[in-house]
Parts: structure tokens; sequence; C-alpha cells
């Protein structure tokens, strides 16, 4: 009997109507023949209003403590879900992330995936029951203790299971039809891809396309494992992120497959450092041993007068305080002038595999920018991406702009957007 791994979003599950609807999509999955094993995710927001919740009890909650609270919202969902089923008259076994064999390191809040034992869900499946699996959830390999993936999660334990499970498909189930050329809450005129390599998923879901986790595409890719990304408030086929089986598997691709953008960074300014050797070394080094990722990196040319340049760079918003500290604490040893941090900014990256081998790609994208009167204030590119930083407030202008100059505009009506609130 085929084996369906399936994963609900919140959205998909906002509300008990939501759930009901989402038990009966599953208990057809099952009549239809299928075992049927689904992730779940917690119900609509309910993961940002718990670290709100966290946040108004203490600034800073201990790691281990917000997992625990954390890991809540998608025990909820498993419980409701399986009892929804339970009353159409179908047998369902919710399990935590933990039950389900979901081992991770031990980073809380976003641990990674090492091993998957899913003995408990082979067995209940085996016993002809359908298997809700809490989703975004583990427990650590070394500390026994409960972790938590990262946001966006459940979609990467979703494939972790459908790899370990050897599943024979692996579906996303979401808010919009599939993945499009861009955010339909940005751009309404995106279109709905049909197919998409992973290798540009992977590098939409790194700019900021949070329609699937950037981890989920990695493991995907490693087991190489189609998903199909699709709504849970339709029928219609959605799209499917592919492994292309050789160069012919890729001429019929376009040579830009979306625009993807991101409002989760922030951008510090080191002023008036010396243009000297060892000063940029010095700078990412106290950011590294502060745990702190960056992505984008400018260093200007240094004035001929004073000898200094500035450096800027962009972190998550997140750590963007923390940032500022660790730099502020060596500022007398690197005896720059000062530090300006911007967390006003937005980036937009265009991503296509077509760019390795079509010039003119950057130039069209700065143009359409310049038309529109938007400044550009950092660019990174990678050999099928390239991202600028603008102004937060201009973003949504320049995507679509970017999203028109390369025709990616649907000339056949606007792309539906069935649940959510986008946060
Ligand atoms: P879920 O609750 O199902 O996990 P998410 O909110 O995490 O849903 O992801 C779905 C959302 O991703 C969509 O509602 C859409 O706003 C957003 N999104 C961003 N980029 C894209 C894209 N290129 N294609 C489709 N959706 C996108
Ligand atoms: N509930 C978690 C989040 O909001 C995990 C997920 O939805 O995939 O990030
Ligand atoms: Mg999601």
């Amino acid at each position: 009997m085929p084996l369906v791994v399936q994963k609900y979003g919140g959205s998909s599950l906002a509300d008990a109507d939501s759930i009901k609807r989402v038990a009966r999509r599953i208990v057809d999955t099952r009549k239809a023949g299928n075992q049927v094993c689904v992730v779940v995710s917690a119900m609509g927001d309910t993961t940002d209003e718990l670290l709100d919740l966290a946040d108004a009890v203490s600034p800073a909650p201990p790691e281990r403590e917000l997992d625990m609270l954390l890991t809540a919202g998608e025990r909820m969902s498993m419980a409701l879900v399986s009892m929804a089923i339970a009353n159409l008259g179908d047998s369902a076994r919710s399990f935590t992330g933990s039950q389900a064999g979901v081992i991770t390191d031990d980073v809380h809040g976003k641990a990674r995936i090492i091993d998957v034992t899913p003995g408990r869900i082979t067995e209940a499946l085996g016993a002809g029951h359908i298997v809700i699996v809490a989703g975004f959830q583990g427990v650590s390999q070394n500390t026994k203790e409960i972790t938590t993936l990262g946001r966006g999660g459940s979609d990467t334990t979703a494939v972790a299971l459908a790899a370990a499970l050897n599943a024979d498909v692996c579906e996303i189930y979401t808010d919009v039809d599939g993945i499009f050329t861009a955010d339909p809450r940005i751009v309404p005129t995106a279109r709905k891809v049909d197919r998409i390599a992973n290798e540009e998923m992977q590098e939409m879901a790194a700019s900021g396309a949070k329609v699937l986790m950037l981890r989920c595409v990695e493991y995907a890719r490693r087991f190489n494992l189609p998903i199909h990304v699709r709504s849970s408030f339709s029928h219609r086929e959605g799209t499917w992120v592919y492994q292309p089986q050789g160069e012919d598997d890729d001429v019929e691709a376009p040579i830009i497959a979306g625009v993807a953008h991101d409002r989760s960074e922030a951008k510090i300014t080191v002023v008036g450092v010396d243009d000297s050797p060892g000063q940029a070394a010095s700078i990412f080094k106290a950011i590294a041993e502060g745990g702190i990722n960056i992505d984008m990196i400018v260093q200007n040319v240094s004035a001929v007068s004073t000898g200094k340049t500035d450096v800027s760079f962009t972190l998550p918003k997140t750590d963007g305080q923390r940032g500022v500290q660790v730099l502020q604490a060596i500022k007398d040893q690197l005896g720059f002038e000062s530090l300006q941090y911007d967390d006003q900014i937005g980036k937009l990256s265009l991503v296509g595999s077509g760019m390795r081998s079509n010039p003119g790609v950057s130039a069209t994208l700065f143009q359409a920018l310049a038309d529109n009167g938007i400044n550009i204030e950092m660019i990174s590119t990678s050999e099928i991406r390239v991202s600028v930083v603008t102004k937060d407030d201009q973003l949504d202008d320049a995507v679509r702009a970017v999203h028109t100059a390369f025709g990616l505009d649907s000339s056949d009506g606007e792309a539906v957007v069935y649940g959510g609130t986008g946060r």
C-alpha cells in the first residue's frame, strides 16, 4: 500500500472548522488506499502568541523552557486533528516529535535533525491507524531535552519522516496553491510554477521565501526526495520541487525562477575603521564569537585623506542588539569612530539557475529599481542569485517592479491567498 506523508501548516489549522476540514482530507486520502502519516504545525499564529507570552513574563526566557512552551502548540494540533479523525469514524494516533523518533542535536531553538527512528510510527501504520505527528520538535540525543527546529520547522519534520519511512510522496499543504514567482501577498500577479529545481528553491528559501523552510529543502535534496507543495483549501495540483536528472532535464527551465524578499535582517555600519590588514578579521571574529551569523558585507573604498573606511554588514534582526554590544566592547581595541544600526531595511533576491549562462540579468534588475526611484544600499551575488538591500518601505514596490521587469507577471488572473495572516 502506498505511504503518503502530508504536512498541514498553521494557516490550514487556524480553528475548529479548519481542523475538521483537514481531518476530512486526511480520511479521504486513507480511503483512497494509502497509509497516511501527517505532520501538523501549531494552529494559526499560536507560535507567535506563545513567544509574546514568554516575552511578557521574561525578557530573556531560558532556552529549555522556551522550547517546552513552543512545542505545546504542535501538541494541541496533533491531539485535535486525531480527535476530529476519530469523530469521522477512522482511527488516528498522535505522537510528539520525541515519540516519533525525531532525534536532534542539543541546540535549543534551532536544533538540527540528526536521525529519525520511526519505530512507533511504522508500528501504528502497520496496525491500520492514521498517524499524526507534532512537527517542529524533537529530542536531543545527548541531553535528552525537548528541542525545536527553528521557525517553519514542521516542513523539515515532514521531509525527514518521509525520507525515514521511505514514503511514496511528501505533500506540504499550505494557504496558497504552490510556489509562485514571488510572494502572492505582495505580488498579486505572481505566477504559480508547476515545478522548480531544488537548487533554486533552496536559494529562494534562503532568501526569505518562507513557503518552505530552508532546512527542509536541503534535507530533501540530500535524500533526493521530491516535495509537492499545494493548497489545503483547493484540490489543484501544486508545485513539485524536484531534483533535475542530468542537464537535459533543465533545458525547459526559465532563466529566472522568482523574486524573494526578506524583512528579517538589520544592518550595522562600523564607521571610520583603519584601512589596514586585520581590521575586518577582528570585526567578524568578534561577531562570530557572539554566535551571530552574518549575511552581506560591504566595505567602502577608504578616503585618501584619512585612510579610514566604513564596513557594513547585515545580520538577523533578532541578533541586532547583541551585534552592537559585541562591537562596542572592542571599540577601543579596534579604534573605529562609531557604529550605526538600521533595522528599517529589506532584501530583495532574484533567483534563477539560468543566470549562470545569461549575461545582463543584474543590469536589468538595477535598471528596474532605478526606473522606480529605488535606491540600492548593498549588493551581493551568488552563481544563481542577485540580492540587493533597500529601505524597508520601498521593498514591496521593488519586488513588484523587478517581477514585472523580468516578465514574470501572470496573464490569467490574480493569485489566491486562501488564509493565514502572513505573520
Ligand atoms: P504554513 O502555515 O502553511 O507553514 P507559511 O506562512 O509558512 O505557511 O508559508 C506560506 C506563505 O509563504 C504564503 O502564504 C506566502 O505568503 C508565503 N510565500 C513567500 N514566498 C512565496 C512564494 N514564492 N510562493 C508561495 N508562497 C510564498
Ligand atoms: N509552528 C512553528 C512556527 O510557527 C513551526 C511551523 O509552523 O512549521 O514556526
Ligand atoms: Mg511554514
